[in-house]
């Protein structure tokens, strides 16, 4: 098969943007029914995909992210993925808190 892929576009669920999905971030429901921030993009799992920090709140907020994962989300769960969805931007944009 010399069949050529196009250059796989992921969805923000909540504002539709459209990006490679190494751009975006990605949420996870892994088999065992945890769901977590995928940093490295590559966990095995039904995957959702957010633009920013904004969009993941109002996913929360807006339980698009349950409805993306079909799955329900306890306040711990979603603090913590918001949490490490925070500081992995601020990593990625390489802000040093002094
Ligand atoms: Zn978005």
């Amino acid at each position: 098969m010399t069949e050529q892929k196009p250059k796989k576009q992921r969805l923000c669920i909540v504002c539709g943007t459209q990006a490679g999905k190494h751009e975006l971030l990605r949420v996870v429901r892994m088999s065992d029914g945890s769901v977590r921030f995928d940093a490295t993009g590559r966990a095995a799992g039904r995957g959702a995909y957010l633009c920013s920090a904004e969009c993941l709140s109002k996913a929360l907020k807006a339980k698009k992210l349950e409805r993306a994962l079909r799955t329900k989300l306890d306040q711990t769960t979603a603090d913590k993925i918001e949490a490490d969805v925070t500081s992995a931007l601020r990593e990625s944009q390489g802000i040093v808190e002094e």
